[in-house]
């Protein structure tokens, strides 16, 4: 079977691809097409709502059936923010950016409040009338300056144990993160769905 992969992201889609085709699910993109597909404004207040936004518009665009994540950070102290707002944190939405306004948004706040969470949201869309979400969190604390030169946003700040996410390896990462957690949900209901 076939399905969309509804990411811009081609770490996110050689994931997918990996984890997908042990049952036999092929996974194609965007690029696999030859038109371009109309952006999806992602303009959700939770991450399911988002997830469904861009799922629902690349299956209808593809004629397929469509998987789509949406992820966030959210800090306790900062009520919830960024939260769906992650990648567009800072004025000038880069990583950098982004890590320098939470750190700075963080700068009175003691270890023990800096308490936070990763969230990440997958729909898997096949029609209007038939869609479900899988759900992966990890748990951690946002440290006071960067840790280690690996992985992407907000990953030199988040700490998991004693290693930030940047200082994992990506199967260290995997086992422990909202994505992995979600992407092993996503895999066993798919098992059930399809079978
Ligand atoms: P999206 O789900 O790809 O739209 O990701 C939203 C934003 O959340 C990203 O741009 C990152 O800033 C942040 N984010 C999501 N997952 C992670 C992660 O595993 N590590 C670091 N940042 C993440």
């Amino acid at each position: 079977m076939d399905f969309i992969l509804a990411t811009k992201n081609p770490n996110k889609l050689k994931e997918m691809q990996r984890i997908l085709m042990p049952l036999g699910i092929s996974v194609k993109c965007e690029a696999d097409f030859d038109f371009p597909f109309d952006e999806v404004e992602e303009n959700g207040t939770t991450f399911e709502e988002n997830a469904l936004l861009k799922a629902r518009s690349a299956s209808v665009q593809s004629g397929l059936p469509a998987i789509a994540d949406d992820s966030g950070l959210c800090v306790d102290a900062l009520d919830g923010e960024p939260g769906v707002y992650s990648a567009r944190y800072s004025d000038e939405g880069t990583d950098e950016a982004n890590n320098i306004k939470l750190l700075s948004r963080l700068s009175d706040v003691e270890d023990d409040m800096r308490t936070a969470r990763f969230v990440c949201s997958v729909c898997c869309y096949f029609s209007e009338d038939n869609y479900f979400f899988v759900n992966g969190k990890c748990e951690g604390k946002i440290a006071k300056e960067a840790h280690g030169n690996g992985g992407f946003g907000y990953d030199p700040l988040f700490i998991v144990g004693d290693l930030s996410f940047a200082e994992m390896t990506a199967e260290q990462k995997d086992e422990c993160s909202h994505r992995g957690e979600a992407m092993r949900l996503l895999c066993d209901k798919l098992k059930e769905v399809l079978k």
